[in-house]
């Protein structure tokens, strides 16, 4: 029976262009999940948008003189040219700033202060007397009470990963004028997450499925226990809040913006002219998956979970495969030093299923892993073309030479032909209990080794000069080669959606390779053959040193 899946993935900040740690952290592992659960024939929905609100897209749109929505409004087109392009197959990627998402997230803040999830009181806030504002999150700097980094933002610590309240930062300073903020009384809306930690204890206890470092980091941040979190800030961009004489201050950016999942939701079933159609995705029988990077874990393990349980008769998360970071030759990240390879850069330049391979194979699941342009290269040159791409190519185009331009008919398989395609049916079934478990590296290098093994047998077989002697002989290598190639469509779709649909049509078959179902399928003989273009091109390792020495130097819009 299908299965109903619901995919989160988590929602970028629209305050600048993606980078490769984005893609590794959430977007590839979730599409590729996406796409494995569709090709089983499951309902999936997966659903994520951009986070338009908040103090880092205020600061930038201050510094480059626009309005906020103006600049959220540029990265959010970006993010949609990028999705098409990498094939991040969203059935919705949306934004905050929609009318429904206000709609949804004001229902959630009101229905939790009703039942006394939410509470009112007056707080000491910083307060900048030189720049006559007060200083929500990001304008306000210092040092982190954990794990003592300089440069700690009043809402998270890019750091060590644990969630600030302003007041506890060490030597706070203003963000826009430097001077030290006075703290002044204020009164804000607070989350009483302090009154969810048995509930969170009792159900974390019970993901015994999750990914060790999810479930650490979420077991210890629970047992330090849990602090209530201001919702609300006074600034002017961001959603209102649904009550009276509170006009000047907005919902704040954490608390909405992981709502967004279940406004998402809504939006895509309301678009689908179904309005009641995202129930069947949020309550009963479906499991949810967040697809997110470690800095998000505690937003998606504790603060989103403790929201629905105080909102009720909504399912909490299955399951969150956050992934670790990614480096970039063998350094940290840094997307304020140029340290990156942005996104749209690299899409301009090369093809989206290269860099879904390297990130694939190299994914950052259970340690952090480094991405290097000499190894982006050196696997797409010696991996995707060599054993891979060549395979095909040279079994495709032989075939369409001597048989007509159709799958041949084979003869008798010997054993070793029969342990082949044997070894097909496997490679997919295993990979169909890897990729279910969220094990995406150990499922691309079986697929590859598959690929590796048909050219060891294509190497014994030598269907080439066979030919001349024993075309039947020749007729059955090909044959099985060509129904080793129908499997790999399958498998490497998930990763590889661009040369596997080029593939399928190649192999003769018709739609889609999601409609062809995981499973192997073997051609039937006389099916007629597309004459075949490389599915990959070579990459000219001149460019290494070229792309290496971009980095940190060219930066990105
Ligand atoms: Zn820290
Ligand atoms: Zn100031």
């Amino acid at each position: 029976m299908a299965e109903r899946i619901f995919i989160g993935v988590a929602w970028p900040y629209a305050d600048g262009p993606l980078h490769l740690g984005h893609i590794a952290g959430a977007y590839l592992p979730s599409d590729i999940f996406a796409r494995y659960h569709r090709t089983k024939g499951n309902k999936v929905l997966m659903v994520s948008g951009s986070d338009m609100h908040g103090t880092p897209i205020t600061i930038k749109a201050e510094q480059e003189g626009k309005r906020p929505d103006e600049l959220a409004t540029q990265y959010h087109q970006q993010f949609l040219d990028s999705w098409q392009k990498l094939g991040i197959s969203f059935a919705l990627f949306t934004s905050t700033e929609t009318a429904n998402h206000a709609k949804v997230s004001q229902d959630i803040f009101l229905t939790l202060l009703d039942r006394g999830h939410i509470y009112k009181s007056t707080v000491a806030q910083p307060f900048c007397s030189q720049c006559q504002r007060f200083l929500p999150d990001r304008y306000i700097e210092g040092t982190c009470p954990y794990c003592n980094c300089t440069g700690c933002r009043g809402d998270q610590c890019d750091e060590c990963g644990k969630p600030i309240n302003p007041a506890e930062l060490i030597d706070p300073h203003c963000r826009l004028c430097g001077a030290t903020p006075q703290f002044k009384d204020t009164e804000h809306f607070f989350l009483k997450l302090s009154a969810f930690r048995d509930g969170l204890l009792d159900w974390v206890k019970k993901q015994t499925h999750w990914r060790q470092n999810v479930l650490n980091f979420t077991m210890s941040y629970l047992k330090g226990g849990l602090k209530d979190r201001a919702i609300t800030r006074d600034i002017e961009w961001g959603i209102p809040l649904p009550l009276d004489g509170f006009e000047g201050k907005r919902i704040y950016v954490w608390f909405e913006a992981v709502i967004g999942y279940l406004s998402a939701a809504k939006e895509w079933a309301t678009s689908n002219g179904d309005e009641e159609g995202w129930r069947s995705f949020w309550q009963g029988e479906v499991k949810s998956y967040y697809f997110i990077g470690k800095d998000n874990i505690p937003f998606h393990t504790i603060i989103w979970p403790a929201m629905l349980m105080g909102y009720g008769n909504l399912n909490l998360p299955y399951d969150v495969p956050s992934n670790e970071f990614l480096t970039i030759e063998g350094r940290k990240l840094s997307t304020s030093r140029n340290w990156a390879v942005w996104l749209p850069d690299y899409l301009s330049r090369y093809t989206p299923d290269a860099l879904r391979y390297l990130l694939s194979i190299n994914m950052p699941e259970t340690g952090d892993a480094n991405f290097s342009w000499s190894e982006f290269f050196r696997r797409n040159n010696d991996e995707l073309v060599a054993t891979y791409g060549n395979l095909v190519h040279r079994v495709l185009t032989f075939t369409c030479r001597n048989f007509d331009g159709c799958v041949p008919v084979p003869g008798e398989l010997d054993s070793r032909s029969q342990g082949l395609l044997t070894k097909a049916k496997d490679t997919l079934g295993a990979m169909d209990g890897l990729l279910y478990r969220c094990h995406f590296k150990e499922a691309i290098k079986s697929a590859m080794s598959l690929a590796q093994e048909t050219n060891r047998y294509l190497d014994e077989k030598s269907p080439w000069k066979a030919i001349k002697q024993d075309r039947q002989a020749s007729a059955t290598a090909l044959y099985v080669a060509i129904s080793v190639l129908s499997c790999l469509r399958i498998a490497l779709y998930p990763f590889l959606p661009f040369s596997s649909q080029k593939l399928h049509e190649f192999l003769g078959f018709k739609g889609s390779v999601e409609e062809s179902g995981w499973q192997l399928q073997l051609p039937p003989a006389g099916q007629r053959l597309s004459p075949p273009e490389p599915l990959f091109p070579k990459l000219d390792e001149v460019l290494i040193a070229e792309e290496t020495g971009r980095l940190g130097q060219v930066s990105y819009q």
